[in-house]
């Protein structure tokens, strides 16, 4: 008999007791039905402090193990999803979440896609279902400034829905870095990658577990971990602004010294301190955000803490 190639699936989780079930069926069910290749499910709890966990154990499938990771904590959706990679076996891996807005039946068609020699297949969205219009809106304009602020192309509008190759997952774990934006990495790394599209749907079950905070965090991972940019631009936007203060400067000395007109004026006084104070401290915030950069990787903590490690087989 032929030795059958195996592939992981890596699904994070974090309270996510109402969708589980249903998303570890519909995984299961998929994965059989691609009968060439052996499967491994390689679960990470990212805290949860409702029954996910309770959930999994007690999951029974009749065909493939399921590797649970439990964190000590909430680290945090990038993390789980690192902790599957550095745990997973396959030769290739898909990443998936567990509130089936990613379609687990596109398997397949990144399957193929890899036996055709691509290391990377990722899924790009073209429609977003009843998704809610902030977020879709915020989403579009983050990937736009994403790709014109990061040095690399990071393709617009993918998550970390994607099959990638046992060669660029252990130079993914290899890599050491604390600021762990997976989709940037990944496009840095390079190989041959192409895209599948897909409509994403509405989440199965229950709430987003991405709070705007865990959002607003994530985008400034992915703008300032990848190229220097934004600092950059805060320099520009120094130099610009300074050519504005220095033409300023000569005009208010020509009216002050040289005509009678001189006016109050403190709506324009008023209304450049702003400005410019508003640009500094963008400038300053920033500067921040790699000097914060810098202190996280400075201090070499590792990314993620196991509360446990189980392996269920099989029954
Ligand atoms: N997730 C996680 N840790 C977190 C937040 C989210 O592991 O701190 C998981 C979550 O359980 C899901 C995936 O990451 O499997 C995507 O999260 P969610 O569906 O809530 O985000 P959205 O699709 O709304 O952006
Ligand atoms: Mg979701």
């Amino acid at each position: 008999m032929i030795e059958r190639k195996l592939i992981s699936w890596i699904i994070p989780c974090f309270n996510e007791e109402e969708v589980i079930i249903k998303s570890l069926n519909e995984i299961v069910k998929v994965s059989a039905s691609i009968t060439n290749y052996q499967w491994e499910l390689v679960i990470i709890d990212d805290g949860s402090i409702d029954k996910t966990s309770e959930l999994i154990k007690e999951f029974t499938n009749n065909k493939f193990d399921i590797h649970l990771i439990q964190f000590s904590r909430n680290f945090g959706h990038q993390n789980a999803v690192q902790a599957g990679l550095d745990y997973c076996k396959g030769v290739a891996a898909i990443i998936i979440d567990a509130d089936l807005q990613d379609p687990p039946y596109l398997a397949e068609k990144m399957i193929n896609k890899w036996e055709n020699g691509f290391q990377v297949v990722y899924g790009k969205r073209v429609q977003r279902i009843a998704e809610n219009k902030f977020k879709i809106f915020t989403a579009f304009l983050f990937y736009r400034l994403l790709n014109f602020l990061s040095g690399i192309p990071i393709p617009n509008d993918t998550g970390d829905f994607r099959l990638i190759d046992r060669e660029v997952i252990d130079v993914l774990n290899s890599m050491p870095e604390k600021g762990r934006f997976i989709r940037g990495l990944i496009s840095w790394i390079g190989f041959r990658q192409t895209s599948i599209k897909y409509r994403r749907n509405k989440r199965a079950a229950g709430l987003t577990k991405y709070s705007l905070r865990k959002m607003i965090s994530l985008a400034l991972e992915g703008l300032t971990n990848f190229s220097r940019r934004p600092l950059r631009l805060a320099t520009f936007l120094g130099f610009f602004f300074s050519i504005f203060a220095f033409l300023g400067i000569i005009y208010v000395l020509y009216v002050r010294l040289f005509t009678l007109t001189w006016v109050p004026g403190w709506a324009a006084i008023l209304l450049a301190i702003l400005l410019s104070s508003g640009i500094q401290m963008i400038c300053i915030g920033i500067l921040g955000e790699y000097i914060g950069n810098i202190f996280f990787e400075s201090k070499n903590r590792p990314l993620y803490v196991l509360s446990s490690r189980e392996l269920i087989v099989h029954k």
